[in-house]
């Protein structure tokens, strides 16, 4: 898994699978490894809407402060065409911020308003440390 270059998707909350949190937690690892911010779609291709799949768009092009991928193209690996245009539902997206950010930009909200408009998404999260915090609490922020 190149987690620089490439896009990336994970079945979640289902037998042996990692958990919606734990991704987080991990896109979370990784941005402070690296330096950047780490986001992703939840996507959905269940009928009941739930959660179950979460991509991690490959960090190379983000900033410490910009999400530029949220991993679209990974949908590809585990998805037909047919799927993805007929099935696939995006349920929103996440994204890391650093330690102790924990207001959504103007940017995130403007996103925000294209993904409701686009495909009715209702979750969006940003992923961060508290300031006051050592690392293990995530705070999970709705926005
Ligand atoms: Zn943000």
């Amino acid at each position: 898994m190149n987690l620089k270059k490439d896009d990336n998707i994970l079945a979640v909350d289902g037998k042996n699978q990692p958990t919606k949190q734990g991704v987080e937690k991990f896109a979370l690892q990784l941005s402070e490894y690296v330096g950047k911010e780490i986001g992703g779609l939840y996507v959905s291709n269940d009928a009941l809407k739930k959660v179950t799949h979460m991509t991690i768009g490959g960090y190379e092009e983000n900033k410490i402060d910009e999400t530029n991928n949220k991993g679209v193209s990974a949908l590809r690996k585990v998805f037909t065409i047919t799927e993805i245009t007929e099935k696939i539902k995006f349920r929103g997206h996440y994204h890391t911020h650093p330690r102790g950010s924990t207001n959504a930009s103007e940017a995130d909200i403007k996103m925000k308003g294209s993904y409701i408009d686009n495909y009715s998404s209702k979750l969006f999260n940003i992923i961060t440390y508290p300031m006051d915090y050592n690392n293990g609490y995530t705070q999970i922020i709705s926005y």
